[in-house]
């Protein structure tokens, strides 16, 4: 069975069962305006989106972009500069956490000042790395949410609400390329499979994961293909971001 005929008879699984698959779409590393990013924010107007910002790169350009479309802000890290002496890591514990502390809050308050009410106190940790010592302070800096990659152990943690994601587009080798159709619709599979049978928490939202700088023409094709294929089904329902977080 190919990819998509896999993935219809999933979704049919789930339809039988009376049960909605939900979803939700998060990209990453949005800064500086490029033109790939105009095109995904355009190419998922149709679902609620969510963007995680690097506030200490965020341009006017990109600010108004966002700002006008109807998408969620996320925050990722301050700078996205890596602190770290082996694998690349913002939020390390190895820098004082006071310092940590002050980057995040001027990030915070960059992007609620800029975004209002589309700004959600949930932070994605650059490369999905964060220190335990950062990760357990989040709530008490006013962070509500966190998002990284896998399916998460449980729905809170150290005060968060974890929502991660499922399904990355890229495949993360050097260069970094596209996953090519066959291995992002078997991690869609994979995830959907999991949450009907239990294995992991159902109630975790599928998130995609996109990086809107290295999308190339092959990708942004299948991720027309996937809206067009997940659209008008009763047994899928796309979540905001805000209400994946229970801020909304
Ligand atoms: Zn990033």
């Amino acid at each position: 069975m190919n990819g998509w005929a896999a993935l219809d008879t999933e979704l049919e699984r789930w339809r039988r069962a009376g049960r909605v698959a939900t979803f939700w779409w998060r990209d990453d590393d949005a800064a500086a305006l490029v033109p790939n990013l105009e095109r995904l924010v355009q190419l998922l107007a149709p679902i609620p989106a969510a963007f995680a910002v690097i506030p200490g790169r965020l341009t006017a350009e990109t600010r108004r972009l966002l700002s006008t479309g109807d998408v969620a802000v996320l925050q990722h890290g301050f700078s996205h500069d890596d602190h770290g002496d082996g694998e690349p890591v913002e939020l390390t514990d190895g820098r004082p956490l006071a310092v940590v502390q002050d980057e995040l809050r001027r990030g915070w308050a960059a992007l609620s000042a800029t975004f209002g009410k589309q700004a959600l106190p949930v932070l994605v940790p650059p490369w999905h790395r964060i220190g335990p010592k950062i990760e357990s302070s989040l709530a008490a800096w006013g962070f509500s949410g966190i998002s990284r990659f896998c399916p998460r152990e449980r729905r809170m943690q150290h005060g968060l609400t974890v929502v991660n994601t499922h399904v990355d587009l890229m495949q993360w080798d050097r260069p970094p390329r596209f996953a090519g159709e066959q291995q992002v619709l078997d991690q869609l599979l994979t995830h959907l499979q999991a949450r009907r049978q239990g294995e992991v928490d159902s109630e975790e939202p599928t998130g995609l994961l996109s990086h809107h700088r290295t999308t190339c023409n092959a990708s942004f094709a299948l991720i027309e293909m996937l809206l067009n294929r997940l659209s008008g089904r009763d047994e899928v329902r796309w979540v905001p971001a805000a209400a994946a977080f229970g801020s909304g």
